[in-house]
């Protein structure tokens, strides 16, 4: 049985993600940084039959990403899929009006979504490398794509949540680099959107996205199951490949 770990994975995308690689033989690691929450959402998939476990994990917390690193290493030896689930939109609900260029909120949004990712994947890629078949999913969005950023077409065009567009853009070049950085590996690494999906990452996303999460999740799912012939360093949505 393969092992996974999904970082946010006690609600929304993480946990459909979570759910669905159980249903493909994985023992699932509900990593959350809330330890409550994250043991609900692992006994509820274990009542509905699966394998998981829970693993309290907060994305920007060196102390507890070095000891989920710890806990995983001393129970399976190796991680076989690591999904850099975790991450947050402040903007959609903390934006002052008119400060677009706001710091604070670039550093916010950047320390959950890009620098927990790096952090967490650094940390982890020792026990990656020790699996056969290594697979690290980045969930990104198309938001943070600069063809769709530039085009007037784009019906994400005129959303102003810059520090989103940017820690999203900025998580596309870290699949990038590590992609490169691992190409002499089985490891691979994926960008993927998941779609507007019906969470709770910005208000009015679960009354106006048309996709369910357990959706959302089956485009995270395959780029985690990535066949041995498949490239790596790409970005994916539900209908084949994003431009950069
Ligand atoms: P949710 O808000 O439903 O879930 C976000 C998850 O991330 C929660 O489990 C949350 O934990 C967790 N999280 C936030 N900060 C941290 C942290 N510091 N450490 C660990 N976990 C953390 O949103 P989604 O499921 O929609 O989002 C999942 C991913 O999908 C995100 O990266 C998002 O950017 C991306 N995405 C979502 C889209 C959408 O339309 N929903 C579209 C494109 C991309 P807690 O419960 O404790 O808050």
């Amino acid at each position: 049985m393969k092992v996974a770990l999904i970082t946010g994975a006690n609600r929304g995308i993480g946990f459909a993600t979570a759910r669905l690689l159980a249903k493909h033989d994985h023992h699932v690691i509900v990593a959350s940084r809330n330890p409550a929450a994250g043991e609900e959402a692992a006994q509820r998939l274990a009542e509905e039959g699966h394998s998981a476990s829970s693993l309290a994990l907060d994305v920007t917390d060196p102390t507890q990403i070095r000891s989920a690193v710890a806990d995983v290493s001393e129970r399976f030896g190796h991680l076989d899929v690591l999904v850099n689930n975790a991450g947050i939109l402040p903007e959609a609900t903390e934006a002052e009006p008119g400060s677009d260029m706001d710091v604070a909120m670039f550093e916010k949004t950047f320390a959950t979504n890009v620098f927990g990712p790096v952090a967490v994947s650094s940390a982890f890629l020792p026990l990656l490398r020790e699996s056969t078949a290594g697979r690290i999913v980045n969930v990104s969005s198309t938001m943070g794509s600069l063809t769709d950023q530039s085009d007037p077409e784009s019906p994400y065009y005129p959303m102003m949540v810059p520090a989103y567009r940017a820690s999203k853009a900025a998580l596309n070049n870290v699949t990038v680099a590590l992609a490169k950085a691992l190409a002499q590996t089985p490891v691979k690494v994926t960008s993927v959107c998941p779609g507007w999906v019906q969470t709770d990452l910005a208000p009015g996303n679960r009354q106006q996205a048309p996709t369910p999460s357990e959706v959302a999740a089956e485009v995270v799912a395959a780029a985690a199951t990535l066949p041995e012939d498949a490239a790596s360093g790409t970005f994916v949505d539900a209908h084949g490949t994003v431009p950069w």
